[in-house]
């Protein structure tokens, strides 16, 4: 008898229908013998749509009132399944994030899980009952209602899987497993049978939201086999873990395992900065402070003693990046500030590639040819990335998916 943690994502409870249809396959799992708990999203739109009701409210809402309106959303899909399962004469119940507990820090909209209580849990599924469990919340130490940041659900059922120990945790979502990229832009895109937990980290990381990066940190962390399914057809998914299936000498090891890209993304600059040390620190560090996640960096060579600094940051952070910068410049004397949010982040990633060059310029060859323009490269041993204007995106993504040959 298996221990098994499943994941249903908002599309796969996206109406009455998908959720009658997520408890019969429950239902089957547990008939043939395997003990399962489930941990669920709120039906797909619904975090989206609270967000605008809240938005109608008040232009910057406070974090922890968030938090206490978003989490409704699975709060109504753990009720909805565990009634439909107990209608297939499956027992079952329901926990919300605070009634397992689950623990996290106090860090409001993306807090982290600290500790998960699983022995009401490992009672429940003892006396022979599938649990339910509100994913993307928890409560803080403060008692607080806390979420785990869009897409925590992941994280969620790869916590759950580690906490209680079970043997495989199961992601069904609305694609039958990690393809080489986002199958919605390059339908020639490949599934994957295996990815090791370090490529779907870097792919996660870049923008590849099948799986929030969270939920595959604690998968390597705590060796959770992990699987992504769709909740809609059958088929085995793509297993992640830390085995590489291709040996490093391996002929056919692919340089790159897949190409990830995200939207989130908005570029600041400051222009005619003076040329001099401590200039990066004086313009990152309020940026930093401020809790703003800083991603990509480029300083051009000073010129008459001036210079331009340029960096990226989530979208969602621009505004209050740029009130921050402007407050630099009047500081420093700076000649301009410019902001941009309608740029995207394109990555190639791979571990093979650490032993290979040439793909940087065959990337970049990809988009000249294409008439794209770079304006920005960041590159590791395993990965490139790149900036470019948001309505290339999607010409870039197929292009370079057909020059690196993934569909093969
Ligand atoms: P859920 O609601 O089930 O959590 P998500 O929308 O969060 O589902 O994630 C699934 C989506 O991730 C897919 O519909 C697909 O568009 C997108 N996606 C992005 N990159 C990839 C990739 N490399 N492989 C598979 N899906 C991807
Ligand atoms: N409902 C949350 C979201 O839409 C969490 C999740 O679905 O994983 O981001
Ligand atoms: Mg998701």
């Amino acid at each position: 008898m298996a221990l098994i943690v499943q994941k249903f994502g908002g599309t796969s409870v996206g109406n009455v229908e998908r959720i009658q249809h997520v408890a019969t396959q429950v239902a089957k799992a547990v008939k043939a013998g395997d003990q399962v708990v489930v941990a669920v999203s709120a039906m797909s739109g619904e975090t989206n749509r609270l967000t605008a009701l809240a938005k109608e409210m008040q232009k910057r809402p406070s974090k922890r009132e968030m938090d206490v309106l978003l989490t409704t959303g699975e709060q109504v899909t753990i009720a909805l399944l565990s009634m439909a399962l107990q209608e297939r004469d499956c027992p079952a119940i329901s926990y919300t994030g605070w009634q397992v507990p689950i623990t996290t820090d106090n860090v409001h909209s993306k807090a982290r899980i600290e500790h998960i209580d699983g022995e009401k849990i490992l009672q429940q599924v003892a006396d022979g009952k599938v649990v339910v469990v509100a994913g993307f919340q928890g409560i803080g130490m403060d008692g607080d209602i806390t979420t785990l940041g869009r897409g925590g659900s992941d994280t969620t059922a790869v916590a759950l899987a580690a906490a209680l120990n079970a043997d495989e945790c199961q992601i069904y979502t609305d694609v039958d497993g990690v393809y080489t990229t986002d199958p919605r832009v390059v339908p020639e895109a490949k599934r994957l049978d295996t990815v090791t937990y370090d490529e779907m980290l870097e792919l996660a990381s870049l923008g590849a939201k099948v799986l929030q990066i969270r939920s595959v940190e604690f998968a390597s962390k705590y060796n959770v086999p992990l699987r992504v399914l769709s909740s809609m057809k059958e088929g085995g998914g793509t297993l992640i873990t830390a085995e590489d299936k291709f040996k490093d000498s391996d002929m056919e090891k692919p340089l790159i395992s897949g190409i990830a890209f995200s939207r989130d993304e908005a570029k600041l600059m400051i222009l005619g900065v003076p040329d001099k040390p401590g200039m990066a620190y004086q313009i990152l560090g309020p940026v930093s402070d401020a809790n703003i996640e800083i991603d990509m960096i480029i300083q051009n060579q000073g010129v008459d003693g001036t210079t331009d600094f340029t960096f990226t940051v989530g979208r969602a952070d621009m505004e209050a990046a740029l009130e921050i910068l402007q407050s630099t410049a009047s500081h420093l004397g700076a000649r301009e500030v410019v902001s941009d949010d309608t740029i995207v982040k394109i990555s190639m990633v791979g571990v093979g590639m650490k032993s290979h060059s040439g793909i940087a310029s065959t990337m970049f060859k990809t988009l000249a040819d294409n008439n794209i323009n770079i304006q920005m490269i960041g590159t590791t041993e395993i990965k490139i990335s790149v900036v470019i204007d948001e309505p290339c995106l999607e010409l870039a993504v197929q292009s370079l998916h057909e020059a690196f040959e993934l569909d093969k």
